[in-house]
């Protein structure tokens, strides 16, 4: 499977740019949209799924346009939104076999066998005969990634994965995802938790107001930060000026004051030396570089 994103631009009719000249390219496996509220990672992942039209550019899903090919491209589509919502009164394996019934499965026997094979595969069998907006938070969205699964789609498309997720089923989705990966498929994940992204995406790209700030692997993404993540120790007072003028990462308080981490090209005047970064050092980095850019015209 292969995504072309050329030159991409989203503006709504109150003329809110929200996605501006982007380019993406995504190959097989877990591919990672990161980027804060507002940075216009929903109106990609609308565009990409179908739901709306871009204003510029294109869009190609193994050659096809996505614009002009929209009933070829949903076919292969699976998307689960963040506000995904259950018709309520149905049982779990109703909806699930309304949601396929959706995806184009006409034959009834051929639905009822894939409802229960998913059912088993999201760990939802047990909770069957249970009405479905009644399931707890995870349990719900085990049964939207269900759903999005169940016409066994290539292109997944998940909008912040992790909502409303405790740290176990947050293991367990992420997994289930990451088996899926394996297959000729692309999973994106569209989030704002760089948590999100670290160990399960092969690739990433991050937006920030509506441009694309960064695309490739995250590892590549960390070792461009290599000599920016500084560790300081820093008097309370010297601690207030550094916060004002560096993000600061993280602090903790020692005897004579604080040790700090912050993201800069440099810290001049101040006693400190560089550590080794990581993904969430990265993501301020990349993210404050460009907003200093716009900021200073
Ligand atoms: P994200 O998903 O990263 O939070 P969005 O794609 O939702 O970002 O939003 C990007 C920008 O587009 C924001 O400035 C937002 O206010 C604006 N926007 C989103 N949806 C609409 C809409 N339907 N009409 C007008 N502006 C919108």
């Amino acid at each position: 499977m292969n995504i072309k994103i050329d030159q991409l631009s989203k503006i709504y009719p109150n003329g809110n740019r929200a996605l501006n000249d982007v380019n993406i390219n995504i190959e097989n496996g877990m591919f990672g949209l990161l980027g804060p509220n507002g940075a216009g990672k929903s109106s990609l992942m609308r565009i990409l799924v179908t739901l709306m039209k871009p204003s510029k550019g294109q869009v190609s899903v193994n050659g096809y346009d996505l614009v002009k090919n929209r009933k070829e491209i949903r076919k292969m589509l699976g998307y689960l939104p963040q506000d995904f919502r259950f018709f309520s009164k149905l049982k779990t394996y109703e909806f699930l076999d309304y949601a396929a019934r959706l995806a184009g499965m006409k034959s009834a026997g051929e639905r009822s066998g894939a409802v229960d094979k998913m059912l088993e595969e999201v760990g939802l069998f047990e909770a069957r005969d249970r009405q479905a907006n009644k399931l707890s938070g995870g349990m719900k969205r085990r049964l939207g990634i269900a759903q999005a699964l169940i016409n066994n789609p290539q292109i997944i498309v998940v909008d912040e994965p992790t909502t409303g997720l405790d740290p176990e089923e947050r293991i367990r989705f992420r997994n289930l995802l990451s088996t899926i990966s394996t297959n000729d498929v692309i999973i994106i994940l569209s989030t704002h938790i760089v948590g999100d992204i670290s160990s399960t995406c092969k690739n990433m790209a991050l937006l920030n107001r509506g441009e694309l700030a960064y695309s490739g692997s995250p590892d590549d993404l960390v070792e461009h930060t290599k000599g920016k993540v500084w560790l300081l120790k820093a008097t309370e007072s010297e601690y207030m000026e550094i916060n004002e003028k560096y993000p600061v990462i993280s602090n903790v308080p020692t005897s004579e004051g604080w040790e700090i981490q912050v993201v800069a090209d440099e810290i001049n005047g101040y006693y400190g030396h560089n550590i080794d970064p990581n993904l969430e050092h990265a993501y301020v980095y990349f993210m404050e570089s460009k907003h200093n850019q716009w900021t200073n015209g």
